[in-house]
């Protein structure tokens, strides 16, 4: 106790000293207001920390305390994210999958912080805490600068560098500003996130961390990341912060690396994807519970902070101790039953079709499933388990006139939305072999192997046809090997067999559409728009249906309506700036191309839209590089390869004109037939 007081001290005399070398506004403020750091490392499992790969993590330890026993709430980063974020397990959040939308009604950390008087900022490193998912509430600066793939409408995985997303944060709190001599001190006190993505697949650290983990790229993933937490502590140091600074560090969920069958994490809740470190450099957070749930940070950070008498209701307060709580419900996406877990000090219960049953003092890898021993221990953790997950607490049934709507269009089966399980659903641990050949089979698709992808995935998806994930990523491998009309067999199937899912609907749209067939396009973007009206997808889809009908005064409006629900999307601010320029508004459309280059300064599609505008008004030569540079970052774009060659002829140049011509009767697809005849008649025409 006495340590802890003097410890105190000593902050509060730093703080003090801080505000007078300060313009500070938080004099006023009672004392023993720290800043607050929390680093959260994604994928980052329990046993990386404390054996020499993590000399950052573990200096925070030496000075603090580590705790060892905690769990995730769930092995998924938006859930298991918002579960830090409010102190709350997934059934009260709300959050139970990547993808979802957190209600912002909810108290956040980053709320009671500001209300208190904190500067707030988060600096976040995948698309999938990407602010449209909510977790923002609260935060003054939510940098989530994360690129994606644009020409993927819903890649989730994307992600930014440790080492950017760190910078990021450094010049927000001050002192590695560009400019020399000018420091940006954020105002004290402050909160601030930062989210290490690193850790997650694919493991691909630079060559320096890959040497250091003796060539495990899991590992050398880990080095890099808490050389980033050191980058982190260095600079707080620098300012004079460290000791009127509570940094806490943990992860969001580990990673299997083959325990149990699993590869990644996600699908099964053993401890090798929920246990996660928990270090803090305050000695007394987490102050008189032995081991803290991952529910109980939040409070732990407030009561740190001075903030004790701000904790909100919902928040775990941790007194006397929380029940350990953690759950997947992304089998379900394959067909399989969701499962959920608790522990006490001996027994973890993994609950689902088949429930399991494990000694964790004597068998802590959880290799021996002893429910049949023990029935009394797992009927008490499961209605321990039951008490925790609120009836109906489910993803919504589909809205009646939505439903109505599917049912004109022909699309309804009279299958119910899957908002529970299926008791006759297998225990996904049970089928995690198929799911390891299905990461396989979306191994080859990011390595661009379509054709291979689809084999595998066929064999999967007949054999498994509840699996809605298997159904549409065969169908998108499909796709991509140049098949649209089987994709749209394979989709439409799949829509009938799950209605309520309007990004179904898009993938389907978008097949026909390519496919060729425009009648079946138009109904799966009108089912789709029945189940989400302001889908940005969705209305994206509509926008190109009405391009291609020419009718752009609709597609232009369709797509603005697009870019004001994902503004952003480089894609469709490019296909605002075709229908804008179709409708001879070259100076909106520019803007809206900027819009694009502005997200991605290479997106091939705006940079060929630029190029165009620049011809139109006369400056072919001004044009050229942005058809190069198109061409480059897109190969495949034809039409920048054909207007590049226009590009030259405007601009007298009409020897690489030709080559322009030559290189798309070269390369272009079969399909690219317009731009085949433009290119042979102009080359023509170039020799007469
Ligand atoms: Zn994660």
């Amino acid at each position: 106790v006495k340590r802890i007081s003097r410890f105190i001290l000593a902050t509060v005399l730093i703080a003090a000293s801080v505000c007078v070398a300060t313009s500070c506004r938080s004099r006023q403020l009672p004392q023993k207001r720290l800043n607050v750091v929390l680093i959260t490392i994604d994928t980052l499992r329990f046993d990386r920390v404390g054996r020499g790969l993590t000399p950052a993590i573990d200096s925070v330890a030496a000075r603090g305390v580590a705790f060892d026993h905690v769990r995730a709430t769930a092995p998924l980063t938006l859930v298991s994210h918002a579960s830090l974020m409010t102190g709350t397990i997934p059934p009260i959040h709300g959050v139970r999958e990547n993808g979802g939308v957190f209600d912002r009604k909810r108290p956040t950390l980053a709320r009671v912080f500001r209300e208190a008087g904190y500067a707030t900022a988060a600096f976040v490193g995948a698309y999938v805490l990407n602010s449209r998912f909510g977790l923002d509430e609260g935060f003054d600066v939510y940098d989530d600068a994360v690129k994606r793939d644009p020409s993927r409408s819903e890649m989730l995985e994307a992600e930014r560098r440790g080492g950017d997303v760190v910078d990021a944060a450094l010049s927000y709190v001050g002192g590695t500003s560009q400019d020399v001599g000018r420091t940006s001190q954020v105002r004290h006190p402050f909160f601030l996130w930062i989210h290490l993505y690193d850790p997650h697949a694919p493991y691909d650290p630079p060559g320096e961390f890959l040497k250091k983990a003796n060539g495990n790229a899991y590992d050398g993933e880990v080095a890099y990341a808490d050389a980033q937490v050191a980058r982190v502590l260095a600079a707080l140091d620098a300012q004079g912060l460290t000791a009127s600074t509570a940094v806490v560090i943990t992860g969001d969920h580990g990673e299997a690396l083959g325990e149990h069958g699993e590869q990644m994490h996600g699908m099964l809740v053993y401890d090798a994807t929920l246990r996660v470190p928990l270090v803090a450099s305050a000695r007394d957070f987490g102050a008189g519970v032995a081991e803290p749930c991952h529910t109980d940070v939040a409070a732990a950070l407030l009561r740190v902070a001075g903030l004790g008498d701000r904790i909100p209701r919902e928040m775990s307060q941790a007194i006397p101790g929380c029940t350990p709580y953690s759950e997947s419900r992304y089998p379900r996406r394959a067909g399989w039953h969701a499962l959920a877990a608790t522990t006490d000090l001996r027994w973890k219960l993994i609950a689902s079709s088949e429930h399991e049953l494990y000694d964790l003092q004597n068998d802590p890898r959880e290799l021996k499933n002893v429910a049949a021993d023990h029935p009394n221990i797992v009927q008490a953790m499961s209605a321990t388990l039951a008490k925790m997950q609120p009836a109906g607490g489910a993803s919504g049934p589909i809205a009646p006139e939505a439903a109505e709507r599917l049912r004109s269009l022909g699309y309804v089966s009279g299958s119910a939305a899957r908002a529970t399980d299926d008791a006759a659903a297998p225990n996904p641990a049970k089928t995690i072999a198929a799911w390891t050949q299905f990461e396989r089979a979306l191994g080859l698709l990011q390595a661009g192997k379509p054709s291979d992808a689809a084999a595998v995935l066929k064999q999967l998806s007949s054999a498994h046809p509840s699996a809605q994930v298997f159904q549409t990523t065969y169908a998108q491998a499909l796709r991509e090997s140049g098949d649209p009309r089987a994709a749209v067999v394979v989709y439409r199937n799949a829509a009938q067999r799950w209605p309520d899912d309007a990004v179904l609907f898009n993938d389907l749209s978008a097949a026909a559409r390519e496919a060729g067939d425009v009648k079946e396009a138009r109904r799966a973007t009108e089912a789709a728009l029945a189940l989400d009206a302001n889908g940005a997808m969705a209305l994206n889809g509509l926008g190109l249906l009405h391009a291609d009908a020419g009718r752009s005064r609709e597609a232009a409006d369709a797509f603005e309506r697009a870019v004001k629900q994902d503004p952003g999307n480089a894609s469709y601010w490019t296909n605002l700036g075709n229908a804008r320029r179709e409708l001879q508004d070259a100076s909106a459309a520019d803007a809206a191309y900027r819009k694009a280059l502005a997200i991605d300064a290479e997106y091939a599609d705006a940079l060929n839209g630029v190029g165009v505008l620049l011809v139109q008004s006369g400056r072919a030569a001004d044009a050229v590089p942005y058809f190069e540079r198109a061409v480059r970052r897109d190969p495949q774009l034809t039409e920048a390869r054909l207007n590049l060659g226009i590009a030259y002829q405007e601009s007298g140049q009409r020897e690489k004109a030709a080559a322009a011509y030559r290189d798309v009767l070269a390369k272009a697809p079969a399909f690219a037939k317009r731009e085949r005849a433009a290119a042979a008649d102009l080359l023509k025409r170039l020799r007469e």
